[in-house]
């Protein structure tokens, strides 16, 4: 099977995505070659990361300095014309969402989205799916030649990506990208400089929705106080504008790595997972035995948040 690779970078840096991706590629393309699709201006010598692919396919060009979803889309269906059929494996994150659907659109190729898992079994390509928030895994069985696979952040290692080396460069010429783009770039807006850098801590404590309501806020602040960290949480907390944007794990949040994570009343949609999944060690309180966020804590309580966490705050 030939897979193809969008490997995605952001402020000139390649995302671990692109390597996770390249990873699991390498694994499914046995015999076939595995090639790494790399749009943008002023590259500089990404290549020399993408040694994990047998070739990368790059297309420099101005209009696409920054992302934007419809000039991206049209040179990467340009780069991917006539070299389908194949599996295109693109990462599902802010841009891929953008891109995956677009490229299926433009290349009336099926796109299954939030995958965690893709292998070939018999002959067939079999793409498992994580819905509901992470509470179902469906598992779709591929049935065209080609085949756009989005997949979530973390599903693979990216170490196996990981692999420098000089892997043969086509340069692709792309066309009309300014032609008829009803998107254009503006401004790139920074997460604002916030009271507390979450990204920095090596403690937090993290609220969901199972907190009810902002006032209650304050019995996982104490905790937080307590273990000398910062108080951050999942998006509905920042939605409802209990907590400012700075505070915000995950997809549209911030990333965050600490030596310990305290999830509490949160359930672990996967936009949450992406944020905080390389946490050294995780604990999760929940009330649902069932809350995916324990297929990825270290250790779990279940039962309620306003039992468990001023107990723990008052030992402690
Ligand atoms: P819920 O899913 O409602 O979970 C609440 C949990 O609290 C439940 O598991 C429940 O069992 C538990 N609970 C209830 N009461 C108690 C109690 N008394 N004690 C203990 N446990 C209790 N989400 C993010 O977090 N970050 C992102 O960056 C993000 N980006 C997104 C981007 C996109 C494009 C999309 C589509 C979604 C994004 N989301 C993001 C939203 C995500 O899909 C989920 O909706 C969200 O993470 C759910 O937040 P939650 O776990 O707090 O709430």
């Amino acid at each position: 099977m030939n897979v193809f690779v969008i490997a995605e970078h952001f402020q000139g840096q390649l995302t671990d995505s692109t390597f996770e991706l390249l990873g699991k590629a390498r694994e499914l393309a046995a015999d076939g070659s595995v090639t790494a699709l790399l749009a943008g201006h002023g590259l500089g010598d990404m290549t020399a990361q993408l040694g994990a692919a047998s070739k990368v396919l790059i297309a420099d060009h101005p209009q696409l300095e920054h992302f934007n979803p419809q000039a991206y889309c049209k040179a990467l269906g340009q780069m991917l014309n006539g070299r389908l059929p194949g599996l295109v494996l693109v990462p599902y994150s802010s841009m891929g969402m953008d891109l995956a659907s677009g490229l299926g659109v433009d290349l009336d190729v099926p796109v299954i989205t939030y995958a965690i898992d893709v292998k070939e079994e018999g002959g067939a390509l079999l793409v498992t799916s994580q819905l509901y928030g992470g509470k179902m895994n469906v598992q779709s069985k591929v049935e065209s030649p080609s085949c756009i696979a989005a997949v979530l952040a973390g599903a693979f290692p990216a170490d196996a990506g990981k692999v420098d080396g000089s892997p043969e460069v086509e340069e692709v010429s792309v066309q009309g990208l300014e032609d008829g783009l009803a998107v254009q770039f503006k401004q790139l807006i920074e997460p604002e400089g916030g009271d507390v850098d979450i990204t920095q801590a090596d403690v937090i404590v993290s609220v969901g929705r199972g907190i009810q309501n902002e006032d209650n806020l304050p019995v996982v602040q104490a905790l937080a106080d307590k273990l000398g960290g910062a108080l951050a949480s999942s998006r509905p907390i920042v939605d409802n504008k209990w907590l400012p944007k700075t505070r915000q794990v995950g997809k549209s949040g911030l990333k965050v790595k600490p030596k310990l994570y305290i999830a509490v009343g949160i359930s672990g949609a996967p936009e949450h997972i992406e944020g905080m999944k390389d946490s050294e060690c995780i604990i999760a309180i929940n009330t649902d035995p069932k809350a995916p966020i324990f297929d990825y804590a270290h250790y779990g309580v279940v039962a309620d948040l306003f039992d468990v966490v001023p107990a723990l705050t008052e030992k402690l």
